[in-house]
């Protein structure tokens, strides 16, 4: 009896211990079921899906209208010692994964074709790596990998990326993945397909199509881009980055650097993603190079936000936490460095800004969970897709990881949606 005693003061000390219960409230049931495929997309809602394929970052966003947008299709060539194991597998490419993954969502909406596909910056992990044994696409200008695939498989009205047309600014870099995104962009202009070149400040390059009717209005923002940012003011930018002339060659802005950040509003919600944009200066030796800090001040706060560079030590600082204070944030993960505890510090902390808030990665190593296990136990997952999916309007957020092991989209996790308040 007296063990019980204690055991009952044990728990009421450990409940008492806790932080206060967590406001979220139960909107209307979700009609998200554990162990049952995903449901459809619907007009009107704003599906946000983090791909899950082990090998690189790739968002789906089905936007309330139906206009579709791609972000990214990572195919890193990694060795699998640092990486995660392919996902669903390796019988095919990520690309080729992320290319189904699109079409079969498409599809069950009844529409076909990918409206925009964005790259954030040309790296592997962002648009695809290919070497001499990666096969040739039908038209024969290049090989298939990341971006090249998903266009092998589906039509891709307009590709957007950080560099077109010449690529120049501020080096172009000289390996396969990169010689193979240019020869794509290429022939695309050939054969007179939409390539443009992203537009920072601009709300209407990533434009409304009207697939479908959707009574509240929606905005896709371009926050950043080869370090000129929004001001957050109608369409105007700013540049950060010094004149190339005046640094050494060994100071010049990074692919990184020069990642694309976008914002999606819609309602009550919005969303905040910006490739491998980094707020890291050398410890202050070089302020220009925090890009992420002015673009999260112009963006937030946001209900959603992406850990960008995939939770690295260089992406978020106390500033772009503080600026940004989601409600939830989700990793694009895969390698064993991601993510970093000092990262994962900052996420979780009630320092930097108040309120609950849920933390979700794509998937984390073993080794990784291990060494930053006081951390990585708080996340809600690490492992699988993650859906962001926003009731019309914008008035409630429903979380939704789905199991990334094959392709029937089986729901592993709903949690109870979070309603959504003005501001
Ligand atoms: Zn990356």
């Amino acid at each position: 009896m007296a063990q019980l005693d204690q055991h009952r003061r044990l728990l009421l000390a450990a409940l008492l211990a806790l932080p206060a219960a967590r406001p979220v409230r139960a909107a209307a049931a979700s009609s998200e079921r554990v162990g049952e495929p995903l449901a459809p997309w619907l007009p009107g809602w704003l599906d946000i899906h983090h791909i899950a394929t082990g090998r690189g970052n790739a968002t789906f966003v089905m936007l309330p209208d139906g206009t579709s947008l791609l972000v990214d299709a990572g195919a890193s060539l990694n060795a699998p010692d640092v990486s995660v194991a392919p996902r669903p597998d390796a019988s095919r490419r990520p690309g080729e994964w992320i290319g189904r993954y699109a079409a079969r969502h498409l599809r069950r909406a009844g529409l076909d074709g990918l409206d925009y596909l964005l790259a954030t910056h040309l790296h592997p992990d962002h648009t695809g790596d290919v070497n001499e044994s990666s096969p040739i696409a039908a038209g024969g200008a290049y090989r298939l990998g990341g971006v090249t695939d998903v266009a092998e498989q589906l039509r891709v009205r307009t590709l957007i990326d950080r560099g077109y047309p010449d690529y120049a600014y501020p080096q172009r870099i000289d390996a396969p993945f990169w010689r193979n995104y240019l020869a794509f962009a290429g022939a695309r202009r050939k054969a007179g397909l939409a390539v443009e070149r992203f537009r920072v400040g601009s709300a209407a390059q990533i434009a409304a199509r009207g697939h479908r009717p959707s009574p509240h209005r929606f905005e896709v923002r371009n926050v950043a881009a080869n370090g000129e940012v929004w001001t957050g003011e109608g369409e105007g930018s700013r540049k950060l980055f010094p004149d190339l002339a005046t640094l050494p060659r060994a100071d010049w802005p990074s692919e990184n650097q020069c990642s694309v950040a976008i914002r999606i509003g819609y309602g009550n919600f919005s969303y905040f993603t910006a490739g491998d944009l980094t707020s890291y200066t050398n410890d202050g030796v070089l302020p220009w190079q925090d890009v992420l800090g002015p673009a999260a001040r112009a963006a937030g706060p946001v209900t959603v936000a992406t850990a960008d560079h995939h939770g690295m030590f260089d992406g978020l600082n106390g500033d772009v936490v503080r600026s940004l204070r989601p409600r939830v944030w989700v990793i694009p993960s895969w390698h064993i460095a991601h993510p970093d505890m000092l990262q994962l510090e900052r996420m979780f902390s009630e320092r930097l800004y108040p309120g609950p808030r849920e933390v979700l990665a794509t998937t984390v190593m073993r080794e990784n969970l291990l060494a930053n296990g006081r951390l990585t136990r708080r996340m809600l997952s690490h492992d699988g897709h993650v859906l962001v999916r926003v009731a019309p309007g914008g008035e409630r957020l429903q979380l939704v990881v789905t199991d990334n092991r094959n392709e029937q989209d089986i729901v592993r996790l709903a949690p109870p949606a979070i309603l959504l308040t003005p501001g």
